[in-house]
Formats: C-alpha cells, structure tokens, sequence
C-alpha cells in the first residue's frame, strides 16, 4: 500500500493516543495534534519509539492553528491522507436536563465537538481532493443517535447529532472524488470524558476508527459505524 499520512485531533490521550498508536502500527505515518504542547510532546514521544511521527500543536477551536497545520500538511508532507476528528469535551452539569440545561454549556460544547471538525475538515479537504484521496473519521456517539433521543447531557447529545448531520453534508460534497467521510461511535470507553467504570478498553474503542481511517477505495462513505457494523442516525 502506498504510505498514507494521517492527522489525529485531541490526541494528547485516551482515544485520540490510541488511534494513533494502532495507525502508526499499520505503517500509517502520524500527525499527532494536541491543544497542550507539554501533553503532546510527551505522548509523541512514546508512539516515536514505535516509528515515524510527529506532534502538532492544534487547538481545535483556533482557525488560525488549524490554518498553520493545513500549511504544515501542504508544506512539509504535501498531503494529507486521513483525518481523526477526535477532540471531543463533554462538559454538561451531571443530571442535567435540556429543561434548564444552561446554553453557555451548549455553546462551548458546540466550539469543540461540531465548530471543531467543521474547520479542521474545511481546512485539509482540500489536501485530499488534490491526489483524490481521503479519510474522514469522526469520533461521534450513540449520545448523539436521533433515533434514541432522550434527555440527559443534552450539550454533548446536541454537539454529536450536528457532527452527524457533518459527516453527511462532508459525504455528498466529497462524493466521488476518493474521499470517504464517516463517523463511529466507540461504546464506552476508559478514559477520562468515559470513566473508570466503562466497559470498554481504548485499544476497542480506537479499533473501528483505525478500521474506517484505512478503509479501502470502494468503502463506505456517509455512515454511522460501531464495531464496523453500520448504526442508525
Ligand atoms: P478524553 O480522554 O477526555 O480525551 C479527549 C481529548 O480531546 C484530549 O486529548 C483533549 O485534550 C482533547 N481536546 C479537548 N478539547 C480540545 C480542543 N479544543 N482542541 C484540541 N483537543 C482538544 O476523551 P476520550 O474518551 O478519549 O474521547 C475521544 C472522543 O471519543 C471524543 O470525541 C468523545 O466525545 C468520543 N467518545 C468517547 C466515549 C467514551 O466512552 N470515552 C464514548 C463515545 C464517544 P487535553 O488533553 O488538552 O484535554
């Protein structure tokens, strides 16, 4: 296969750092971005021993960061291959319901997980119309299936629905041109947004992201996936 390079957002730990661990094992080379320079470095320096990567530092709420990593890609690599849009916060009040949930929750909750993968997208689509190649892997959740809908962290469920409805708008403007757009639910992960008590550990919770991040050319795009299997909206 031909070598792929690949930018993961929000990779400084849980999910995030073991994607990039599982792609950097499949020979996928790593872009490795994270908003604290200091947490990324140090996770950097661990996959480095495995092989070939790199860190960037990439707030995923700063357009001027995301400007300067397309121009990195465009520079230095001159392409971009995959994109992991990881980041994701999950900030609302515990118990808190859509009823008298505060909206400044909503709004910082929708920079991050929905403003976020919109302008990072934006930014390096273009690297992968130009070889007519991509990967595009949001990191959503059954939080944010329509067809579930319920009350309870309604910041974080509105933020994922909307990076749903992305990965479908993403889908059809890229149709046809090699890139295929998707977005997974991991399940519950151990990490520190999932918790010591969640059933899943990061190595599975990375698995079927890494899976759609190598997917091949006649692959899916415009879906839901959880353990490779499609989901519902
Ligand atoms: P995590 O351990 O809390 O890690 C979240 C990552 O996002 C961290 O690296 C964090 O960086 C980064 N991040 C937060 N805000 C950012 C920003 N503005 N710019 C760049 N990076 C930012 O969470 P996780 O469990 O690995 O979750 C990863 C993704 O999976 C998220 O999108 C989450 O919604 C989704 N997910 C998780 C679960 C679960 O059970 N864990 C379930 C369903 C979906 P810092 O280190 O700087 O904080």
């Amino acid at each position: 296969m031909t070598e792929r390079i690949a930018v993961v957002t929000g990779a400084s730990k849980g999910i995030g750092f073991e994607i990039c661990r599982q792609l950097a094992q499949q020979g996928v080379n790593v872009v490795l971005t994270a908003r604290d320079p200091g947490r990324g470095e140090k996770a950097a320096a661990t996959l480095q021993r495995g092989g070939w990567n790199v860190i960037f530092h990439l707030d995923v709420t700063d357009l001027t960061q995301i400007h300067a990593l397309a121009d990195y890609m465009e520079r230095t690599h001159g392409r971009c291959d995959v994109l992991v849009n990881n980041a994701g916060i999950m900030v609302d009040q515990r118990g808190a319901s859509v009823l008298d949930a505060n909206a400044e929750t909503f709004r910082a909750t929708l920079e991050i997980n929905f403003y976020g993968p919109l302008q990072v997208t934006q930014a390096l689509v273009p690297l992968m119309r130009k070889r007519g190649y991509g990967r595009i892997v949001s990191l959503s959740s059954g939080l944010g299936q329509l067809q579930d809908m319920g009350d309870g962290t309604p910041a974080y469920r509105a933020s994922k629905a909307a990076l749903n409805a992305l990965t479908l708008m993403f889908a059809a403007a890229t149709q046809g041109s090699g890139i295929l757009v998707n977005s997974m639910c991991p399940g519950w992960v151990r990490t520190e947004m999932g918790g010591a008590n969640a059933t899943r550990s990061v190595e599975k919770g990375a698995e079927t992201a890494v899976w759609l991040a190598t997917l091949p050319n006649d692959g899916p795009t415009g879906g839901f996936f959880r353990d490779r299997k499609r989901i519902r909206w």
